[in-house]
């Protein structure tokens, strides 16, 4: 069984960004303002994401790691939005059967925290009280270390350092009331460092540059019509200045992180279309619409979503960028 288990966590937690992805989660889910997240050896030694969100209750401990348990159930209304936000109950689970997961957390009014380490699912030991000043810090240690192949293949292969970087600076240009840190382990400096309460555009200053939020536009749109997908657009876009050699699309979807590679091209096609000239864009885009418009079904661990009325969706989008281009070119 044990196996079993074993090759589905590795399937749900399938690089160590995935499990930053998941914790960082995790963290904005329980009302965090502040994240920060610690990385050694690309977080195949060790990943830690500290929070100051509400903490987990001491009655929950026991079960916070076995599958299926999540606490998000009740606050949703349906079936449908849960599916659709990614509540599955299973990041936390999957992580103690391929690594090694120690929680350390506190819940508002308490005088002293608990610590408690977690494998295949079950706690280790009894919660231990600690001190703890305010939330949740979650150790993700030696992921893979009983996945001999995999641990190989992501060793030798880079570093997964550069796409929790990567990761974390979405994160941060999006949850703006949030700040974000990222470092490595032993670091005094962290790579990404932004302030709680910017607006976005600063945000993308802090995590990008002055270079790159000099060159944005503001740009949004919706689509009311009831026949089609009810929908808002907002976010920023690279002007005709901009310059870089691959796209930078950052698509938020209902509050989370996603992919949506049908989307991308199209906007890349209407760039070097109205642009001939320009580089790839820098596109920040947060799409808001009906939770049963979101299919993340195609694959669980998969951040690619596909839409319901994708096609006329993305024309409404396309159509928004080409004015906007067209507009700043004159
Ligand atoms: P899900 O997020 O789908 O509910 P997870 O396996 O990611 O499942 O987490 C399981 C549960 O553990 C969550 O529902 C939540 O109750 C609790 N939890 C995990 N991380 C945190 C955190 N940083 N702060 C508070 N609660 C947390
Ligand atoms: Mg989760």
């Amino acid at each position: 069984e044990s196996v079993v288990n074993r090759i589905a966590a590795g399937e749900v937690i399938q690089r160590p960004a995935s499990a930053v992805k998941e914790l960082v989660e995790n963290s904005l889910d329980a009302g965090a303002t502040s994240i920060s997240v610690v990385v050694k050896d690309g977080g195949l030694k060790l990943i830690q994401v500290s929070d100051n969100g509400h903490g987990i209750r001491y009655e929950d401990l026991p079960i916070l790691c076995e599958r299926h348990t999540t606490s998000k159930l009740s606050t949703y209304e349906d079936l449908q939005t849960i599916k659709s936000m990614g509540f599955r109950g299973e990041a936390l689970a999957s992580m103690t059967y391929v690594g090694h997961v120690t929680v350390t957390t506190i819940t508002e009014g308490q005088l002293h925290g608990y610590r408690v380490s977690y494998r295949d699912g079950v706690m280790e030991h009894e919660p231990r009280p600690c001190a703890a000043v305010r939330g949740t810090q979650i150790m993700v240690e030696n992921l893979f270390y009983n996945m001999i192949a995999r641990r190989k293949t992501l060793q030798s292969s880079s570093d997964d350092y550069p796409k929790i970087i990567d990761l974390i600076s979405r994160f941060a240009v999006h949850n703006i009331s949030v700040s974000f840190s990222c470092r490595k382990h032993g670091a005094n400096r962290a790579d990404v460092h932004t302030v709680a309460s910017c607006s976005r555009l600063d945000a993308i200053r802090t995590v990008y540059g002055v270079s790159v939020a000099r060159d944005l536009m503001e740009i949004t749109t919706s689509d009311d019509n009831p026949a089609r997908s009810i929908f808002k657009m907002d976010g920023f876009i690279s002007n005709a200045n901009y310059v870089a050699k691959k796209t930078t699309m950052i698509l938020f979807i209902n509050d989370r992180l996603v992919e949506c590679t049908a989307l991308k091209r199209a906007i890349e096609v209407v760039y070097s279309a109205t642009l001939p000239k320009a580089s790839k864009p820098f596109i920040y885009m947060l799409i808001s619409l009906p939770s049963e418009h979101v299919d993340v079904n195609m694959h669980p661990t998969k951040r690619e979503v596909s839409l319901l009325n994708q096609e006329s969706l993305i024309e409404t989008i396309q159509t928004a960028v080409e004015s906007k281009l067209m507009n700043s070119n004159t």
